[in-house]
């Protein structure tokens, strides 16, 4: 399994000087399981993967998309790959997230905000949304299985479990944490080699010591990743979905605070590959 890192940033995209080290486009990661390419999300950071992409067509992937707030879903106008034909994408995403995801898809290209219908992309795409706790095998060879549990987050997200060939990536991003590890979450990344976990707030932005209080935002604290990787017995914590008020410093300081917590913990960074 490889995992690739694609876009790290929460709530929208942050280029600039200040970003440069940890990177500034929004949630997408590539997942290698032996022939099969999952995708996690499809932020800003897609467009990069696209672009990666077109050295290997004709494609065909599997994408799961946590929910369909805009900064996990507004690559997907620009992912080149779509609009060839002769790929193929299976676009997955969770039941009641707000509309289904090919209606939420098709409606952030709708005239007048985008120049191109989602009809008129030329890959070929099927769409099912999954429930909550369904586990579903995906690959050319059916051998990647994914597994889904809800998080807690305004209008709804889903968390995916990724395994093959005995490794684990577990994805739970824009999921805000409770007073105790939630048993859903620590279900679903029990043992996991790589948690990714929205880990956007320190615990002093979290509690409005800086800035408002972000209680009920829908984000968790870095804290709580370490205490869910603990919990769930992860091997490497990789703190997601970075605030976009946080520069390169910042990142690094909630990096290293969290590494005293959980050692084997990093933050997320554009471009980083993790081979299991
Ligand atoms: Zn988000
Ligand atoms: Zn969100």
């Amino acid at each position: 399994m490889r995992i690739k890192m694609w876009g790290v940033r929460g709530s929208i995209p942050t280029p600039g000087p200040d970003t440069v080290e940890f990177g500034g486009n929004t949630s997408c990661y590539e997942v290698r399981c032996g022939d099969a390419l999952v995708i996690l999300d499809g932020g800003t950071g897609l467009r990069l993967l696209g672009q990666d992409l077109l050295k290997e067509m004709p494609i065909e992937a599997w994408m799961f998309f946590s929910h369909v707030h805009w900064d996990h879903i507004q690559g997907f106008p620009f992912f080149t790959p779509a609009f060839v034909r002769g790929n193929t994408f299976h676009l997955r995403g969770g039941v009641n997230v707000s509309r289904t995801l090919e209606e939420t898809l098709a409606g952030q290209m709708d005239y007048p905000s985008f120049p191109v219908h989602l009809s008129e992309m030329g890959a070929t795409m099927t769409f099912r949304d999954l429930y909550e706790g369904e586990s579903v095998m995906v690959g050319p060879k059916n051998d990647v299985k994914v597994t889904t549990a809800r998080g807690n987050h305004p209008n709804g997200v889903y968390a995916y479990r990724v395994e093959y060939q005995g490794k684990v990536v577990v994805y739970i991003t824009d999921s805000e944490h409770y007073a105790i590890v939630d048993p859903k979450l620590k279900k679903l990344a029990m043992n996991a080699d790589v948690l990714i976990f929205d880990a956007m707030y320190t615990p002093e932005e979290y509690e409005g010591q800086i800035g408002g209080p972000k209680t009920g935002w829908g984000h968790a604290t870095f804290v709580a990743g370490c205490e869910l990787a603990k919990a769930a017995n992860v091997k490497r914590l990789v703190l997601h979905h970075h605030d976009p008020g946080q520069n390169d410093a910042m990142v690094r300081e909630k990096e290293r605070r969290a590494q005293a917590l959980f050692p084997n913990t990093m933050a997320a960074r554009e471009g980083f590959v993790i081979e299991l």
